[in-house]
């Protein structure tokens, strides 16, 4: 529209027809509705004409001289014209500045202000509606998905993840509560699914564990060898009882510390090279040690290393250490080839004599006066009937310190004190001993073996007969004792009390004399095999056997033989035993190996095991 205007009022303005170009702009201006205004300015901007502006206006303007202010980026010989928009109070305003050109020549401007167009604004403010709703729409939308994958996508998922990292952790307890539909509830069940099995299977596991374990606890807790178990850097892992008290390590922690720093140095020496080559599993057979201990106690002991493998026999895990105190092994074999070492000894002595003897007779036999030949039988007849009674003896040990069972019965003791006092009687008045027996009228019988009490007394009696000068006395007493087990003397045996008119429950036997007596050095070692004072004091027949027999017997019986002896003064012996009672009871050894050796006179007898009543 303004251009074409300002194509019609060109000639106009060119040819300077003022009247024609405010009538015909009158004229456009009436007939259009939407036009606001309508000014003409020169060349200059000066404005020379407008509408709806008076006439007088007009022409006062042209007085005044007003100037149209033309935007910055309008140009003036262009055919576009400029076009922009501004609010006024009664509304927006589309202003068109169009250049006014004749035959060539720019002539001024054209401005006219129109209303914008209803159908155009209507359409611009529907889009700009639409627009807006569709932004909003797509914004909302966009907020909404997010939240409803927030809450249907990622908190399962994150829920999943905690969950996922909690059964790796071993939590097996963990499960996700969702009210999930859909794949995402499916794979939801399913975790949940998968960690109760997981669950049931740990707590099934953890049982069969927990029972394993227990049941290698106890193993380890009750077997006698002592029992270490390393791991590859040599830290104890596992240690039992028997180990710690080896060791000496009881009320120590001595798990996760290197084992070589609390072996004790004896055993480090020998050990510390094969143990770390075991650790590294080059000793895949073992190592066997035997080494003597001084701390924390005497004792000899057996070390075996061995590698712990892994199921595959491939990796090593560890090393186990068995420890087994072999002391008394030790010590019996050591006992034993004594005992073999001695009875060699004592044999081949009478052998040798009665071989001498024999020798001579029978090479100089004819050249011996007949009583020299006397005497040299009679020699070789005593040494025959010594080496009789020492094989007699060693057979009689042998078979005491064996697991023989003897049947224990009543036993009246006087019986085999008379026989022993009339084996003896002849012997003791041809050396001008007293020998007698002071046995209580009331004497109740007691529960043993008659013929190894019988030996007990002719050994004891024999041995008064042989260490009492002429002159001497000699007695074998036996009377009842009443229990007091209050009182603990006797190591933990009884002290005795004797009361009118109460049943004694034990008899004690006494068998004294007034002999050489035994030096109280020599006192604990008499019980020994072939232990003979007089080896080193005098020379009297005997094997060195019979006090060993005596003290078996005793211990057979459940009691000690204990003794009392003072040198040049005399010397008793005497032990205790049980009063029968209606029950039977049997006395059962416990195998202490044939050989056993507690050189103790007061030595213990756990070799004796309780009676089994009958
Ligand atoms: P033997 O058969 O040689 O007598 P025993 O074992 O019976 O051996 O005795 C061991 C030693 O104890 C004897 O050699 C002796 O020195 C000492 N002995 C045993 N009984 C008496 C006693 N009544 N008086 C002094 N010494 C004794």
């Amino acid at each position: 529209m303004g251009l074409l205007l300002a194509a019609n009022v060109a000639p106009l303005i060119g040819e300077d027809k003022r009247a024609e170009l405010a009538h015909f702009s009158h004229n456009f201006y009436s007939s259009t509705s939407s036009l606001r205004y309508m000014l003409y300015a020169d060349e200059e901007g000066n404005i020379f004409y407008g509408i709806p502006f008076s006439e007088s206006e007009v022409q006062n303007s042209l007085t005044i001289r007003r100037k149209i202010h033309l935007p910055d980026e309008y140009a003036q010989h262009s055919d576009t014209p400029m076009v922009r928009q501004h609010i006024t109070p009664d509304g927006e305003v589309t202003d068109v500045f169009v250049p006014l050109v004749y035959e060539g020549q720019y002539k001024g401007v054209l401005a006219i202000g129109t209303n914008p167009n209803p159908t155009v604004v209507a359409s611009s403010h529907l889009t700009r509606d639409v627009t807006i709703a569709v932004f909003v729409s797509i914004w909302v939308m966009v907020i909404l998905g997010a939240v409803f994958n927030a809450l249907t996508i990622t908190k399962p998922i994150k829920e999943l993840l905690v969950g996922v990292k909690n059964i790796a952790s071993g939590n097996f307890k963990q499960r996700v509560d969702l009210p999930l539909g859909g794949e995402l509830g499916e794979l939801i069940a399913s975790f949940n699914d998968m960690a109760e099995r997981l669950e049931r299977y740990e707590e099934q596991n953890i049982e069969e564990l927990t029972a394993e374990k227990a049941k290698l606890e106890t193993l380890m807790t009750t077997i006698a060898d002592g029992a270490v178990l390393l791991d590859t850097d040599l830290q104890v892992v596992l240690v039992n009882p028997t180990a710690r008290r080896l060791f000496g390590w009881e009320g120590r922690t001595v798990e996760t510390t290197n084992v070589l720093c609390l072996l004790p140095t004896a055993i480090q020496t020998e050990i510390t090279r094969p143990l770390y080559r075991t650790a590294r599993g080059e000793l895949r057979e073992g190592a066997e040690f035997r080494i003597a201990l001084k701390e924390p106690a005497d004792r000899t002991i057996r070390i075996l290393l061995n590698t712990v493998f892994d199921l595959y026999r491939e990796t090593v895990k560890g090393v186990a250490i068995t420890i087994q105190d072999i002391t008394r092994e030790a010590e019996l074999n050591e006992a034993k080839s004594q005992f073999i070492s001695n009875v060699s000894h004592e044999l081949r002595t009478p052998l040798f004599n009665i071989k001498s003897f024999i020798e001579t007779l029978y090479e100089y036999g004819e050249d011996l006066s007949y009583a020299e030949r006397c005497e040299f039988l009679e020699t070789a007849n005593r040494e025959t009937d010594r080496l009789t009674r020492l094989v007699n003896d060693v057979l009689d040990l042998s078979r005491l310190e064996s697991c023989k069972l003897y049947n224990f019965e009543a036993v009246d003791l006087a019986q085999p004190i008379e026989q022993t006092l009339r084996t003896h009687q002849l012997n003791a008045r041809d050396k001008g001993i007293e020998l007698s027996q002071e046995i209580a009228s009331d004497l109740p019988p007691v529960l043993g073996h008659y013929d190894l009490l019988l030996q007990v007394f002719t050994n004891l009696v024999g041995n008064a007969l042989k260490f009492t000068e002429s002159g001497g006395k000699i007695v074998i007493r036996a009377y009842g004792l009443q229990v007091n087990s209050a009182v603990d003397s006797d190591n933990g045996i009884t002290q005795l009390n004797s009361e009118a008119g109460e049943e004694p429950q034990k008899v004690r036997v006494e068998i004294s004399d007034t002999g050489i007596g035994i030096a109280p050095e020599d006192q604990k070692s008499i019980f020994d095999r072939f232990f003979r004072v007089e080896n080193r004091v005098h020379t009297l027949e005997g094997t060195g056997l019979g006090l060993s027999i005596v003290r078996n017997i005793i211990e057979k019986h459940n009691s000690r033989v204990h003794l009392v002896s003072e040198v040049s003064v005399g010397t008793t012996f005497w032990f205790d035993l049980t009063v029968y009672r209606d029950t039977k009871p049997m006395f059962e050894e416990t195998f202490e190996g044939l050989l056993a050796t507690d050189n103790s006179v007061e030595s213990s007898t756990g070799s004796v095991v309780a009676g089994v009543s009958l």
